[in-house]
């Protein structure tokens, strides 16, 4: 191909940083993926981040398409949310009482999510999940749970069986201290195979508490499901009397103010948000009907509680963040932004017949390296692909933009992704595939 040349960023600074990071954090990090260990290099430090643009500690500026792996739907450091924040934290940073902005973002997400009737706040994605299931368990007084292979759900002990993310990326979907036990109540079955899940039912008469699923699978590179698989779970789980978990981490208030459950026009019994609804600050929350939720605690015997449960200063940084979401055709304009953005890099892949697919929807996107058809599964996706993503990440550092280092995790675009950067990002991506 016709090789561009382009010189490597300085890393010195973030090299230093990692050398010294690495005596302190296992891996240098305190997160996996963010260790760049499946691609080239070292990670970058990050020294601040302001619309849709990162400077890591050497001053190379990016592009960044990872967000903070999607809270950030209105980018870095935006004015409402700073402000919002600031204000908060000027009144106290945490009391351990019930403080009036929980009330105002558990409003915001009632109003749009009718299935939301109660909720409960707490400060991570896998915090959210793992109190579902709980929840889901003592609801219906069964202990097994069915997640579909490549689905991550944070990393509570049940979810870590054959999961995506972190897990996927380096290679071991399942994770070492697991209790075999434990592992023994996690059914796990591919997605988009519905025969897959009415086998799980009739093996498992009377055992399932729930099935849970992401909004639209996203951590496994981006695994949308048709409408009809999802309606038809959601059917099968209320046949069986199983409660439906959907969890919304990523897809709640990124897709748009209803998330995946009004993209596909199904009723959860339980959804999990998290990045989205604390405007970059740690939040996650779990909620359903009235009826279910009345089984936690002091209402009910399922135990869950926190510290810095419902914080307000996190719950400043929701409110400011999904009152801007609110706002009229503040979906319509994102979507419609990214979704082009998707489709002129297909264009451009296709018109030279390069082996590449862009799987998107709304402001999510994913390379699919050698994809001949949309892959709605984890399995059918080629292992080996992931060594064309190690070269295009880093030519693509080289050249400006910041994808999250792993190729199995999906792109965000933010509303501050103006037209302009995304064609300065395009033409890097266009030459970056060219090598
Ligand atoms: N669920 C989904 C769908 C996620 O993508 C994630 C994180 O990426 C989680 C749960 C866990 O959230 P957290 O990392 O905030 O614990």
């Amino acid at each position: 191909s016709t090789m561009t040349v382009q010189q490597e960023i300085s890393r010195s600074r973030s090299d230093e940083l990692f050398e010294q990071a690495k005596k302190c954090f296992p891996g240098g990090v305190n997160s996996p993926v963010r260790a760049f260990k499946s691609v080239e290099g070292v990670p970058l430090f990050i020294k601040k981040g302001e619309g849709c643009h990162i400077w890591d500690e050497d001053d190379n500026q990016f592009i960044d398409f990872c967000c903070s792996w999607g809270p950030l739907i209105l980018g870095h450091n935006h004015q409402a949310i700073r402000e919002s924040i600031i204000e908060a934290v000027s009144l106290g940073t945490t009391f351990g009482a019930p403080t009036r902005l929980e009330n105002e973002l558990a409003e915001l997400i009632r109003k749009h999510n009718p299935h939301v009737e109660k909720l409960r706040f707490v400060s991570s994605g896998t915090e959210a999940v793992m109190s579902a299931i709980r929840l889901a368990r003592g609801f219906t007084g069964r202990d097994k749970i069915l997640k579909f292979e490549g689905c991550y759900h944070g990393h509570a002990d049940s979810l870590l069986v054959k999961a995506g993310s972190g897990l996927v990326t380096f290679g071991e979907t399942t994770s070492a201290g697991v209790p075999e036990a434990f592992a023994r109540e996690t059914i796990v079955a591919p997605l988009n195979n519905m025969e897959a899940v009415k086998q799980a039912f009739k093996d498992h008469p009377d055992e399932i508490a729930a099935v849970i699923i992401e909004g639209i699978p996203a951590n496994n590179g981006l695994l949308i499901q048709e409408a009809g698989y999802m309606q038809e779970l959601r059917e099968c789980c209320t046949q069986h009397n199983a409660l439906l978990i959907l969890d919304e981490v990523i897809t709640g208030f990124r897709l748009g103010m209803d998330g995946a459950a009004g993209y596909y026009d199904i009723r959860p019994d339980l959804v999990t948000y998290g990045k989205v609804i604390g405007g970059g600050m740690p939040v996650g929350c779990y909620g359903g009907s009235a009826e279910v939720m009345g089984k936690i605690s002091p209402d009910g015997p399922v135990y869950q509680a926190g510290t810095l449960s419902g914080n307000p200063v996190a719950m400043a940084a929701g409110i400011a963040q999904l009152k801007v979401l609110q706002g009229n055709n503040f979906y319509k304009n994102l979507n419609s932004k990214a979704e082009e953005f998707a489709a002129s890099i297909e264009r451009f892949a296709d018109a030279r017949n390069y082996p590449l697919k862009i799987q998107s929807v709304g402001s999510l996107f994913w390379f699919a390296f050698a994809a001949p058809s949309p892959i709605r599964a984890a399995a059918e996706i080629d292992p080996a692909s992931m060594g064309f993503f190690k070269i295009f990440h880093r030519e693509l550092l080289n050249r400006g933009v910041y994808l999250g280092p792993s190729g199995y995790e999906v792109g965000f675009v933010s509303a501050a992704h103006s037209k302009v950067e995304l064609e300065k990002a395009k033409r890097a991506i266009f030459e970056a595939l060219e090598i």
